[in-house]
């Protein structure tokens, strides 16, 4: 259904290989630090992958198979933890990367925990509320035994929300014959969520624009941002940067794009957003998503999906700081033509990490029965998240290599260090 998901799109993919990309920085950032090969050959891939089938009853009384993936990481340091994602272009390799992103964020922002993922072919969009219900309770069925919270914690990713975790949490309760709010998070509050996980992601993202703005001398009053992807992680960022005092000149969504050097109207956009992230439909002006990553400006943010910033655009950007809150928007070709061209690129892993750390306070609170305020939340997520930024920075500027290749060996070494300590190598 959505203009992203056409078979072009997928011989694409093919072409921008995540896991192979990620698998060569992981190589890389390994080297640096010194680790043998056989490191490697354990953190390459997950440990542990699940392929699952689920049939749903649909509205029509038809009954339809989707296919569902688990994939956990590495285990050394603690359970993995990761969201879920549904949507078409799920693949296996697909979740495997993001599983490794995962181990790699949760590194970086030192969390006790490795890397998990999880993902279901479907389109939501064109599923009712009722048959989301049961496509969520019957891949937590299908995944249950390598789950739970001291095991594997999910989470919320693209196009699943506080909802569907609330239906999973219900049915691994359930299962378990107890009451597991710790099982999966991104949950309502009523359940167990925590203050500030909605807006988590949009934060850590603000925190790393804010800190890597002052490294290049850029004030944030008046400063030209464009966002791609006006969902969770874009909708809200566009609002802090808007209440920051930047001007958001572009915001885009899976139809296309608005721009408006003028700065857009960000609240009214929020109020007119759809729960899947969809605005430019409501508007006949639009310019194409091509378009609006090259548009003039001084930050640009990826906030949709992978492969958006690759050979072919990576020449046009004209940001002087990208900071890429979506999972791999940008291909390794357009990395190093970004860094060879000046631009400051605060990679995925970092610049993203607030969902999972804030998904962390959650669990943490949920196993002390006793729950933060906000300002709390907000709080403990500046320092971890600034600390990271830091740590990833003086790493790249020190060991004179990319942000994307220091985040690696950052967010890695943890999992290296726990798995030789463990004696699995
Ligand atoms: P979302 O589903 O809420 O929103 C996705 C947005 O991207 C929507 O506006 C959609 O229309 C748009 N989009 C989809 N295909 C597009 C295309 N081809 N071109 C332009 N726009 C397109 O998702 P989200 O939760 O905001 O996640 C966005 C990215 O951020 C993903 O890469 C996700 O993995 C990453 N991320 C999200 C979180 C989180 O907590 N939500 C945490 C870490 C990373």
């Amino acid at each position: 259904m959505a203009a992203d998901l056409g078979a072009d799109n997928q011989a694409f993919d093919e072409k921008h290989d995540v896991l192979k990309s990620t698998q060569t920085v992981i190589h890389k950032a390994l080297e640096k630090l010194g680790y043998p090969e056989e490191v490697y050959e354990l953190l390459k891939e997950p440990i542990r992958m699940l392929t699952v089938k689920i049939p749903v009853r649909m509205d029509d009384g038809s009954v339809k198979i989707f296919t569902g993936y688990r994939a956990q990481h590495n285990d050394a340091v603690g359970p993995t933890k990761g969201g879920i994602r549904f949507h078409p272009n799920v693949s296996e390799k697909e979740v495997k990367a993001l599983s490794i992103w995962m181990t790699l964020k949760c590194g970086i922002v030192n969390l006790p925990y490795g890397g998990g993922k999880g993902g279901i072919i479907c389109d939501p969009r064109e599923m009712s509320f009722r048959e989301l219900e049961a496509l969520s309770r019957g891949y937590v069925r299908a995944i249950s035994q390598i789950v739970g919270p001291t095991k594997d914690i999910p989470a919320p990713d693209v196009f699943t929300n506080s909802q569907i975790m609330a239906w999973m949490m219900d049915e691994y309760s359930r299962i378990d014959e107890f009451n597991s709010p710790g099982f999966i998070t991104g949950k309502p509050l009523v359940l167990g969520g925590s203050h500030g996980r909605e807006t988590a992601t949009a934060k850590g993202v603000t925190i790393c624009i804010r800190e890597a703005a002052k490294k290049r001398g850029i004030n944030l009053e008046g400063a030209r941002v464009v966002v791609q992807g006006f969902g969770n992680a874009g909708s809200f960022l566009s609002k802090f940067m808007h209440d920051a005092g930047a001007k958001v000149i572009g915001i885009s969504d899976a139809y296309g794009a608005l721009y408006d050097p003028n700065g857009l109207d960000i609240d009214y956009l929020l109020d007119r957003r759809d729960s899947f992230g969809t605005v430019t439909k409501l508007f006949d002006n639009t310019i194409s998503n091509k378009e609006l990553l090259e548009l003039d400006c001084d930050i640009l943010v990826p906030a949709a999906i992978e492969n958006q910033i690759t050979e072919e655009n990576a020449h046009n950007i004209r940001a002087q700081i990208v900071v890429e809150a979506a999972n791999g928007p940008t291909t390794l070709e357009a990395t190093q033509i970004l860094t060879d061209r000046g631009i400051l690129l605060v990679p995925d892993v970092l610049a993203s990490a607030g969902g999972v750390t804030v998904s962390y306070f959650e669990w943490v609170q949920n196993n002390q029965g006793y729950y933060w305020t906000e300002e709390e939340i907000d709080e403990k997520l500046e320092k971890v998240l600034v600390q990271s930024f830091e740590n990833v920075y003086n790493t790249s500027e020190t060991r004179r290599v990319d942000m994307r290749l220091a985040a690696y060996m950052v967010g890695v070494r943890k999992s290296a260090e726990a798995s030789r300590f463990r004696g699995w190598i």
